[in-house]
């Protein structure tokens, strides 16, 4: 292989390493302590969470689980990657390779020193203004990257065509479905019982409260902190270097952590509410919640009880982002039922 095909290979696991880890101004707000410091490859990282990055990389239980959530997360990053490079471009910035490779601790202060300057990134330089067309670019990449992630808001008809939100998402609810399906199976026997549900209010809620996280995120946050962070880094005389870090680090694969956090838990969230949907429509009365193993101090003290179906915490929404939990049906008379737990979106 030749020696510059491996070198951006290595530049983008690097970056890719680097952008799993949250920095402190995007705490996660998982309830967690960020304070501490993290150094891995001899990486030296501002204020990332100790915390979410342990969560980040424990499995999930059931091995398909694991592979739809890794699935979630490429297709994310790819994505993010697609949209970074054309941000870059549109604004006249450096490419992603140079902002990169500046990342690399021993060439920073060097590559610091170089000004690559395009003619359209000198012409907003010198009017201290983002150029109306690439403002309009801009809105147009946001447009194409939320198209690729959750559509026109029109659901195609063939699973090929189902964007990368939709596609996972559907597929961890079949998994749910399934898993939950065997369980009660397993319990009563041949009993003859109620086939999987895929076309639930609780699943298009669901789908829509994800469709506009994402929106949300896209259009609000990175949309405007791109054109925040070209105005200010113009208006201070920056080097186009440097304003184009900034982007990798805040709107590009810098974030890759909060994507990283989307899919396992926009997954997770499916399964959960595929149990409840499948354990209701069979008629089970409980449900059992089960942490994984080595659970976290919010859901440890879940693991074993039991409520009536569907009046249990909801996972992830009730505890926290990356919750691995799982809930199985519960037959026979429990010894204690918990009250019904305070949703915090109660399953339709
Ligand atoms: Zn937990
Ligand atoms: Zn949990």
């Amino acid at each position: 292989m030749n020696e510059a095909v491996v070198n951006r290979a290595f530049l983008q696991f690097r970056s890719y390493l680097r952008g799993i880890k949250p920095q402190e101004e995007d705490a996660c707000g998982c309830g967690y302590d960020h304070s501490q410091d993290w150094d891995v490859f001899g990486i030296k990282i501002d204020s990332p969470s100790l915390y979410e990055l342990d969560l980040a990389r424990r499995s999930h239980r059931w091995t398909e689980v694991n592979k739809i959530m890794a699935s979630f997360f490429q297709a994310f990053a790819q994505e993010v990657t697609i949209a970074e490079g054309k941000i870059l471009k549109a604004a006249g910035l450096p490419k992603l390779n140079t902002v990169r490779d500046s990342l690399e601790d021993d060439k920073a202060e060097q590559i610091q020193e170089q000004r690559t300057w395009t003619s359209r990134f000198a012409e907003m330089f010198v009017s201290k203004q983002i150029d109306p067309e690439i403002e309009r670019q801009l809105d147009l990449i946001f447009e194409i990257w939320i198209r690729n992630l959750i559509g026109s808001g029109i659901l195609p008809d063939g699973l090929d065509d189902l964007p990368v939100y939709h596609f996972h998402t559907l597929n961890s609810f079949a998994i749910g479905l399934q898993k939950a399906l065997g369980d009660i199976q397993e319990e009563l026997d041949d009993a003859l019982l109620a086939p999987a549900n895929y076309s639930n209010a609780y699943l298009a809620k669901l789908t829509n409260d994800g469709m506009t996280r994402i929106t949300t995120k896209l259009f609000d946050h990175y949309r405007g902190l791109v054109t925040g962070i070209l105005s200010e880094g113009i208006a201070a005389g920056d080097n186009p270097l440097q304003i184009a870090r900034e982007i990798h680090q805040r709107v590009g694969e810098g974030q890759l952590w909060y994507w990283n956090r989307l899919a396992r838990s926009e997954s997770a969230i499916a399964l959960d509410a595929a149990f409840v949907s499948e354990a209701r429509e069979n008629g089970v009365e409980h449900e059992q919640w089960s942490t994984a193993s080595n659970p976290c101090p919010i859901c440890a003290p879940l693991d074993g009880l039991i409520w009536r179906t569907g009046e249990g915490p909801r996972v992830v929404y009730d505890t926290h982002p990356h919750c691995l939990c799982t809930k199985y049906a519960y037959f026979g008379e429990p010894d204690k039922v918990q009250p019904a737990a305070a949703q915090s979106l109660p399953y339709l």
